[in-house]
């Protein structure tokens, strides 16, 4: 295998495999993917990609088996506090958050059950797949409670009589509904992270790390910027500017034959809803244009 190639791990089938691979897709990366392989390789940068459970991913990387690794922050967190519990530091770094994998680990009760704060947990059994986040969160309330461990299905536990309440990744709540349960207390926000090794790698690879991480600076960036285009009297320009969201410095062209008009072309860090377009028609704007940015380097 060539030592001089990036090896990145994504979790290979699940939440995270589409929006990770659509990251690197829009980073630039070519990689040929046969179904169920282990790796595909990259074929226009020095970078391969390694498809495993989301699970095994911080070890992959903090033992050096791969230089980067795409992950959620609950799995990430989880894994620090029982290296930390076994009395060992994490070694993998976080070195970008990322816009997808978005979601939370939350307490969640049957409906119908009272809840008024952690300490309506005293004495209670939570089943969970995350027991060292969730010891952490009732050591850091002085709460004692039950940690059932369980390896999956924890939303049918309740109703199986195996626990009272269960502590789990929520991201729309319709999954606690569908099981009659009520969230309750957030334990953790989460979203995915890229992280890296500790050690230090050599020149050719440690520049594409740092070009990836420009490129996803780039990608992230421009997922929610628009390029605004319009033509507007002078004199509004000062109101103009302020309905612009998130643009820093707009340009400003002068109209050839309008001495009172001008054209201003801006990027906007966040999305162009039509109640701004319709704001800036009102303050005199006309010719209004609203594009999507397709890259971005700052
Ligand atoms: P694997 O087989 O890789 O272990 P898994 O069952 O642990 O898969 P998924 O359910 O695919 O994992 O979730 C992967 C990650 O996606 C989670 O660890 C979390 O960071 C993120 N995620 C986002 N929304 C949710 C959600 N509603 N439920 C669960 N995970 C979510
Ligand atoms: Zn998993």
């Amino acid at each position: 295998m060539d030592e001089l190639r990036l090896k990145l791990a994504i979790q290979k089938s699940g939440r995270l495999t589409d929006p990770s691979l659509d990251l690197l897709l829009r980073c630039g990366l070519k990689i040929s993917r046969g179904k169920d392989q282990l790796m595909a390789y990259g074929e226009n940068m020095p970078l391969d990609v390694l498809f495993v459970r989301d699970d095994d991913i911080p070890d992959l990387v903090q033992e050096d088996v791969c230089d980067l690794g795409l992950v959620g922050r609950n799995v990430l967190e989880e894994k620090r506090l029982e290296l930390a519990a076994r009395g060992h530091p994490a070694r993998f770094q976080p070195v970008r958050t990322l816009d997808f994998g978005r979601c939370r680990l939350a307490l969640a009760v049957p409906e119908g059950t009272a809840f008024e704060g952690p300490r309506t947990l005293r004495g209670k059994r939570i089943a969970t797949t995350y027991p060292f986040l969730l010891e952490n969160y009732l050591r850091e309330r002085d709460v004692a409670a039950e940690i059932v461990t369980l390896s999956g299905a924890v939303e049918i536990a309740p109703r199986l009589g195996r626990a009272d309440l269960i502590c789990d990744l929520v991201s729309t709540g319709s999954t606690l509904q569908a099981n009659h349960l009520r969230e309750v207390e957030t334990v953790l926000e989460s979203h995915a992270v890229l992280i890296r090794t500790p050690l230090g790698l050599p020149p050719v690879k440690d520049e594409w790390v740092q070009r990836l991480l420009m490129r996803i600076d780039g990608v992230q960036q421009v997922r929610e910027s628009k390029y605004i285009m319009l033509h507007a009297p002078r004199a509004a320009l000062g109101e103009i500017r302020k309905l612009l969201p998130g643009s820093e410095s707009p340009t400003i062209i002068p109209l050839e034959g309008f001495p009172d008009r001008v054209a201003i072309h801006a990027v906007c860090r966040e999305n162009v809803f039509w109640e701004t377009l319709e704001s800036l028609k009102k303050a005199g704007a006309s010719a209004l244009l609203v594009l999507p940015v397709e890259k971005m380097l700052a």
